[in-house]
């Protein structure tokens, strides 16, 4: 009892002393070595490592505990080089180490990934027992050697049963193969029921096997724990099963489970796999969102940004984006930053840009995933001088080699007008991926510039996916070339064996089609083997409309029709052929059907950018202030070119459908009101060379007649980008020689 008392004593007056000074204590206070021992413990324990380590190196006689305990705590906080020291320290003062304290260094160099050192020490041993295997085994793990690690696993058989942590570890490394022999071993020696290695098998088989493996370990387990479920749902994530990942989730609540963050993370991540209804994945994810109110995740940054990420990636709404990142105020980091930049980067680019810089504002360094973030949005920019100034700083922070980053700006250069820079970017890359290839085919096509993008095929050193052969058709059907299309369509099949798809077979529709081999086009579409969806008839449809062929057309349309009833185009020409054939009533009948199915035609919508502020105009001019004006203007401006020979095309029967509303009138569509801003303004913009319009749907025939004939009257080019192509109007000509 008096021993107690005394050694309380001595305790309570060494956490005083450290607790005030936490400094090395004077040797020359000659205190029994066993206090100060305990109090190392102590310290240990309550994680106060460097204090620990301090008091240690002042006493006389350490022992092996010790030394166990303190390289626990080293390996615990990854201290490598306090580790390191103690372990010199040991051999200084020559303490051998015995089995116990190796296996505590082995833990310690395999944790911090010095696994040569950790296998130099596991060699040497003279004797070694489970412990020492594990630690090595684990450490072979945790830093994916998974070769060493199977392999030391496997002769640690001839030796010892291994145990549950092992096997953990070895199940964690496993390729397909040795994961079925593991899973073999694992049944036999009945280690199944323990939870932690079923666990393992089931992240195993998620991640080698696909899900079914996954899934059959985990309804054989007689017990589960939360961690059991989390593995289940991050497998499916993995394996992109959004819905049996939902459903497995409501399972949990209705069995009580409960669930932590990481479940609500795989969750929430699943709700955009590719399998997934968009809508039924948005009122999924607004009860996520709900939940994750109640129970008060949403204030964990995390939560809240993979609940942005998913709102963002499945079109919902952004103001839903901006409340979420609003929550997290005081903990946010660069993670979240980038989520509510992504969120925003493609439909509110302007507002991307906004809160890039004021992230840098709150003093955080933008990471790759931020600059990849922020020139998405740049490519939503009709000027390239927002892309150029975020590919300057990518530059000076160093990410220049990025491939990522370049591939990224390969495309916002093309999508904002400037091939030539998409060009220098690509051409300045030491490495190139398949995506750097694609990205610059897809910008070739963008600019109907087929005979480059087929040149640049020929150099081409990484094997070509479906992908390069869509954009390469792209480019084939905005530039005409029927041959070479054709050409190319076979090459991708005898040469490459790659079998094609919708996309493909879209293109080459398209290519037929505008060309005015209608017949041909209709054929194709009969000999592709699966479905034909709802691109390959809106093609056709295209192509008929280009080619004034209405009885093709009225089945293309009806199909379209059929399989796309959201679709406004099919109702819009189906009503067109019908009342330019006189048959007013079965007209009215389609719009009326049109307007019970709740279709709206999306509006006619340009932007352009005037001293940096971005000016949109809808066609009829309802949404600019200064409407009167602009019409003003624009009327001039038709006076002018009427006087060129600009004769407005009023026959609207089979064209200029479904890029505007047929009562709006042709005068006010929105590029033309943009342009007659421009030249309002064009006092501001003198030193313009290039007018840039973006448009978000087809630029009608009269449109472009009328962008021709005004790029020779104002002397400027003008550079319209409608949703499928650039236009760039010269000198009274356009870079589509008008086949677009
Ligand atoms: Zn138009
Ligand atoms: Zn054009």
């Amino acid at each position: 009892m008096g021993m107690e008392r005394w050694t309380w004593r001595w305790r309570w007056r060494w956490e005083r002393f450290y607790s005030g000074f936490c400094t090395i204590p004077n040797s020359s206070i000659s205190q029994p070595d066993s206090v100060q021992l305990q109090y190392v413990f102590t310290l240990c324990a309550r994680g106060q490592l460097q204090e620990a380590l301090s008091l240690f190196y002042a006493i006389n006689k350490p022992n092996s505990q010790a030394y166990a305990t303190l390289l626990q705590g080293c390996a615990r906080h990854r201290c490598l080089d306090q580790g390191r020291a103690l372990h010199q320290h040991m051999l200084a003062h020559s303490h051998d180490p015995d089995l116990f304290v190796t296996n505590h260094l082995i833990n310690l160099y395999a944790k911090c990934g010095c696994l040569e050192v950790a296998r130099q020490l596991f060699d040497q041993m003279p004797l070694r027992n489970l412990v020492s295997w594990t630690a090595l085994i684990t450490g072979y793990d945790q830093h994916g050697r998974s070769d060493d690690c199977f392999r030391l696993f496997s002769s640690m058989l001839a030796h010892h049963h291994p145990t549950e942590f092992a096997f953990a570890s070895v199940l964690g490394s496993c390729n397909c193969i040795r994961g079925r022999q593991v899973h073999a071993l694992v049944l036999k020696t009945s280690f199944d029921t323990y939870v932690y290695v079923a666990n393992a098998l089931i992240t195993m088989y998620s991640k080698n096997l696909g899900c079914d493996g996954a899934w059959a370990v985990f309804q054989s387990m007689p017990t589960r724990s939360l961690i059991t479920w989390n593995s289940m749902l991050a497998g499916f994530q993995l394996c992109g099963y959004g819905a049996q990942s939902l459903d497995l989730f409501s399972q949990m609540h209705s069995d009580g489970i409960g669930f932590d963050r990481a479940t609500f993370l795989s969750v929430i991540s699943s709700l955009c796999s590719d399998d997934n209804d968009v809508v039924l994945g948005l009122e999924h994810c607004y009860h996520l969102h709900c939940l994750a109110l109640k129970t008060g995740f949403v204030s964990q940054v995390e939560v809240a940004t993979a609940l942005m990420n998913a709102y963002s990636k499945l079109g919902g709404d952004v103001s839903e984006c901006y409340w979420l990142f609003n929550e997290t105020s005081g903990c946010r980091d660069v993670v979240s930053w980038t989520g509510i930049i992504t969120s925003c980067a493609e439909q509110k680019p302007e507002q991307a840009l906004l809160l890039f810089r004021q992230m840098k504002w709150e003093g955080l360094n933008p990471d790759c995933y931020t600059f990849s973030a922020v020139i998405k949005a740049c490519a939503g920019l009709s000027t390239e001088c927002h892309g150029s100034a975020v590919h300057a700083q990518v530059i000076k922070v160093g990410f220049e080699e990025d491939m990522v980053l370049a591939n990224a700006l390969i495309h916002a250069y093309a999508r904002c007008g400037s091939i030539c820079r998409s060009e220098q970017v690509f051409n300045r890359m030491e490495f190139l991926d398949i995506v750097s290839w694609n990205s610059i085919f897809k910008a070739y096509a963008l600019h109907g510039k087929a005979v480059k993008a087929l040149q640049l095929f020929e150099q081409m050193n990484v094997q070509p996916d479906a992908a390069t052969f869509v954009s390469l058709l792209t480019a084939c059907s905005h530039a005409g070339l029927v041959d070479q299309g054709t050409k190319i369509f076979d090459m991708m099949i005898q040469n490459y064996g790659i079998y094609p798809q919708r996309d493909h077979f879209a293109c080459m529709v398209d290519i037929l089609g505008r060309a005015g081999h209608l017949l041909e086009a209709e054929a194709l579409i009969y000999k592709m083997p699966m479905e034909p969806d709802s691109v390959v008839w809106s093609a056709l449809l295209g192509a008929c409309r280009k080619h004034r062929e209405s009885k093709m057309a009225e089945l293309a349309g009806r199909k379209l029709m059929e399989l796309d009833p959201k679709n406004s185009l099919g109702y819009v020409l189906m009503s067109n052929i019908y009342s330019s054939e006189g048959c007013f009533h079965t007209a009215a009948f389609i719009r009326k059907e049109m307007r019970g199915c709740r279709v709206r035609k999306e509006p006619g919508l340009s932007w352009i950018e005037v001293e940096n502020q971005v000016h949109e105009f809808a066609s009829g001019g309802q949404r600019h202030p200064q409407r009167e004006a602009i019409c003003a203007e624009l009327e001039v401006l038709v006076g002018k070119l009427k006087g060129m020979g600009y004769v407005p095309e009023t026959n609207s029967a089979l064209h200029d459908i479904g890029e505007e509303h047929k009562e709006e009138q042709l005068f006010y569509h929105s590029e033309k009101l943009a342009l007659a801003f421009v030249v309002m303004n064009s006092g501001r913009v003198c030193d313009w060379k290039t007018i840039r319009i973006m448009k978000n749907i087809r630029i009608c025939l009269d449109c472009h007649n009328f962008m021709k004939l005004a790029s020779d009257l104002l002397q400027r080019e003008i550079l319209v980008r409608d949703a499928n192509r650039f236009h760039q109007f010269r000198g009274g000509l356009c870079s589509c020689s008008d086949y677009w």
